[in-house]
């Protein structure tokens, strides 16, 4: 647990310094808005559903280093998966950063994404952590509203 504690800074760090799938793609099937007011997070995240498989998903807008962070390796995590792949992920990652998941294990289906167990001892940073998630999962639904975390 320790390792996955010094992983996890690092991982923040790394992520939330240079985001991958930061920008606004040329074309994409599905968007969605989502704002956390608790933090002042807010993306846009963007996908590109063919298929019914996830080819693409980036997204753009401003928030602190937890929210890009995970939304840096969201974008990275869904890629190449199913909406329902993409959803188990989602149930599994708000598991885990929620204190629900037992024990982290970054070799389980999670994979890196078992870092943010890190944010499981931050509460009030669960909602930076998920609100990526919570607006891919609007995205996947067509639900171009901006969703907010409260
Ligand atoms: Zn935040």
């Amino acid at each position: 647990m320790s390792d996955l504690r010094d992983l996890y800074q690092e991982v923040i760090l790394d992520h939330s310094r240079g985001p991958l799938n930061f920008r606004v793609p040329e074309t994409s099937t599905n968007h969605a808005e989502g704002y956390n007011p608790l933090c002042g997070d807010r993306f846009t995240v963007y996908v590109t559903v063919e298929g019914g498989v996830i080819r693409d998903a980036a997204f753009q807008g401003t928030g602190c280093a937890i929210s890009r962070a995970s939304a840096s390796m969201m974008t990275e995590a869904v890629k190449g998966r199913t909406r329902a792949e993409a959803e188990t992920l989602f149930q599994g990652f708000h598991d885990l950063v929620t204190g629900q998941g037992g024990a982290p294990d970054a070799s389980g289906p999670l994979g890196k994404l078992a870092v943010f167990a890190g944010v499981g001892e931050f509460p009030a940073r669960v909602k930076c952590a998920t609100l990526a998630w919570h607006t891919l999962r609007a995205a996947l639904e067509s639900r171009p509203e901006a969703i907010s975390t409260e």
